[in-house]
């Protein structure tokens, strides 16, 4: 048995137990602001896009960029009806049928940005998909074991098989399709093991997946905490031409701000975790936990929820034990796969 066909029968064996912890959480008070967000993304006459409000309080982007002989699409959106809603709004958004598009470019190995590929190849009449060598293996060999959860959650809204993206997006080598000229930077070890920044030079947008979000809790499942604040700090160098931040996650905004932003999280919840262990004599103690979460709450109160945890404060407990991990600290929790679901 493959490993795909592996994954399979596991959905199949799991598909009878409702994930019913993570419903209830989903109407709980704690779970953080759930504005609507669904809709248009609308850059510019050549880069579009569409925002949907998926389940569990989740708010994902994907983006449309046209080219003179192609569309490039970035970024898939994680289930089938997402993905579906995204390709029916295509035609209106882009004055273009959904055959238009020549490329599809994958930013991360994380399944809300990948697994609504498929239905894309579909539209598309077999557009081929890229991501990078390490995101292609990641993705294929579910090596974070993720896709096996997100069968178990959505059955038949994914699909049973892993889409993979082939290998063809690499750090600075321009990427060409439908006319167009894409400049890939490829980071690791951030908010995902490897993230993949686009650039659209004509446009001065930059595609950040979820490098750079906006106000969206971060993620720090990597444990990289330090390296990935570093990245960010030298954002401006990599790109003194940017103006625009195209996200995975929450609006399109202006390149400084997002970024700032973004540091200004990552440092202020960096800075909270180490007064606690300071505090607490090399442990992060249950109440220092509590004190962590009113506080980075208090300091950024309408940052929503992300990597498929409908809790908004479940994902901060999550964040402390992974970046306590990352520090090779020993966490109050052991923040497996199995008790959240990533993004
Ligand atoms: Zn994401």
């Amino acid at each position: 048995m493959n490993r795909r066909q592996f994954v399979a029968a596991t959905a199949a064996a799991t598909l009878a137990a409702p994930f019913v912890r993570s419903a209830a959480a989903q109407t709980a008070g704690l779970a953080g602001p759930t504005q609507a967000t669904a809709g248009v993304i609308d850059i510019s006459e050549r880069v579009t896009g569409y925002t949907v409000d998926s389940v569990r309080n989740h708010s994902i982007n994907a983006y449309f960029v046209k080219g003179p002989q192609g569309t490039v699409a970035i970024d898939t959106l994680w289930r089938i009806p997402e993905a579906r809603e995204a390709l029916d709004g295509f035609p209106a958004l882009t004055g273009r049928p959904t055959e238009d598009i020549s490329a599809i470019l994958i930013t991360h190995m994380h399944s809300d940005h990948y697994g609504g590929l498929e239905t894309y190849r579909a539209a598309s009449g077999g557009a081929p998909a890229f991501a990078t060598r390490t995101v292609h293996r990641v993705i294929a060999n579910d090596e974070h074991g993720f896709y096996a959860n997100r069968i178990e959650d959505f059955g038949a809204d994914i699909p049973a098989n892993i889409p993979v993206p082939e290998p063809g997006l690499a750090d600075g080598v321009p990427f060409e399709s439908g006319g167009l000229l894409i400049e890939p930077t490829v980071l690791r070890g951030n908010e995902a093991l490897e993230t993949t920044l686009l650039y659209l030079p004509e446009e001065r947008v930059l595609f950040t997946a979820d490098f750079v979000n906006n106000r969206t809790t971060p993620v720090f499942y990597q444990g990289e905490i330090d390296n990935w604040i570093t990245q960010l700090k030298g954002l401006r160098t990599r790109f003194p031409e940017a103006e625009t931040i195209a996200p995975g996650h929450g609006p399109v905004g202006d390149f400084d701000e997002l970024v700032r932003d973004e540091i200004a999280y990552l440092e202020t919840f960096r800075s909270l975790v180490e007064d606690e262990l300071e505090r607490g004599g090399g442990a992060v103690t249950a109440a220092g936990t509590q004190r962590i979460k009113d506080r980075i709450v208090d300091a950024f109160p309408d940052w929503r929820t992300s990597a498929g945890v409908p809790s908004r404060n479940r994902l901060i407990e999550l964040n402390i034990d992974w970046t306590l991990r990352g520090w090779r600290i020993e966490g109050p929790g052991a923040g497996s796969p199995a008790e959240f679901r990533e993004g």
